[in-house]
């Protein structure tokens, strides 16, 4: 019979953050995939549990991931685990939950903690919707387009960001975030866990050099559309509903009203894509 796939998620930094479920899950699984076997063995010591591992991360091969699967279609239950929190969420087991899916596979998520998640709760900022983008890549023209839209963004946006990279991507931010509230959700459930609001400006003037972990919490563009649009380019202008989804026709019908003109004198510019 077919074993099933387990997304397990587990501390972010204080290890008393683990459901029960999650335990009980590690212990009766036949095989753990961990991101990190070393990391993953500090937790199941602290579980006092004992387990054979495989090591599944980022730059695995193609074979690993199907090895793994040939263990379930034979019948192993297995738990996926990252680093920390959950699975999946800027974290390896993307791959593998699709390829299980894909030989029907059952795959079952044992939620827990979850950065971003924990991060806005605490943030004060608006949690009704939000847009996470993980971490901003660093390739130039996919960032800018990423911080387009973050300037326009109509909710809340989260990011991840690692140390290094933390004030390069404030200054990024000072110019598509203006004045809207900044939060910087900094070591979530560790020891220097501490959360900084401000403007982009604001926190880079204060933030000292920046060790541990970071979410970084950003309010909505209140501005209303009208000027969003006055500020943007036709081509910002037409990506803007690209990214909705909206089809060429549409596109240029709504660029002609948020703009006032003729929808032929839209399409004329537009020709050619
Ligand atoms: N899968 C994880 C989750 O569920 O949150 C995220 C993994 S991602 C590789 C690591 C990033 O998550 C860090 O660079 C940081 O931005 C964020 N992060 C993880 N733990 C954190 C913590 N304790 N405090 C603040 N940010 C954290």
């Amino acid at each position: 019979m077919q074993g099933k796939i387990y997304l397990v998620a587990t501390p972010i930094g204080n290890l008393e953050d683990i459901t029960l479920r999650a335990i009980r899950i590690l212990k009766e699984v036949d095989i753990i995939v961990a991101e990190d076997t070393r990391q993953t063995l500090k937790l199941l010591n602290h579980l006092e549990i004992s387990k054979t591992m495989i090591s599944y991360h980022r730059h695995s091969t193609e074979d690993k991931k199907l090895e793994i699967i040939e263990k379930v279609n034979s019948g192993k239950n297995i738990a996926i685990v990252s680093d920390a929190g959950t699975p999946v969420i800027s974290d390896p087991g993307e791959e593998l939950v699709i390829e299980a899916l894909k030989s029907g596979i059952e795959v079952i998520p044992i939620p827990g903690p979850c950065a971003l998640i924990a991060g806005l709760i605490a943030s004060g900022i608006d949690a009704k919707e939000f847009l996470f983008l993980g971490f901003l890549p660093l390739n130039k023209k996919t960032r800018k387009e990423k911080l387009k839209e973050i300037e326009f963004a109509k909710t809340t946006t989260i990011i991840y960001e690692a140390p290094h990279k933390l004030k390069t991507t404030l200054m990024d931010l000072v110019e598509v975030t203006k004045n809207r509230k900044i939060v910087i959700a900094k070591e979530i459930t560790k020891i220097h866990e501490k959360y900084i609001s401000g403007t982009a400006k604001e926190l880079l003037e204060n933030l000292g050099e920046p060790k541990g972990e970071f979410v970084i919490i950003i309010d909505k563009n209140e501005e209303k559309n009208e000027n969003i649009f006055e500020n943007m380019t036709l081509e910002e202008h037409y990506e803007y509903y690209e990214k909705k989804g909206l089809d060429k026709k549409d596109i240029i019908k709504q660029i002609a009203k948020d703009r006032e003109v003729k929808k032929d004198e839209i399409y004329k510019k537009f020709i050619k894509k």
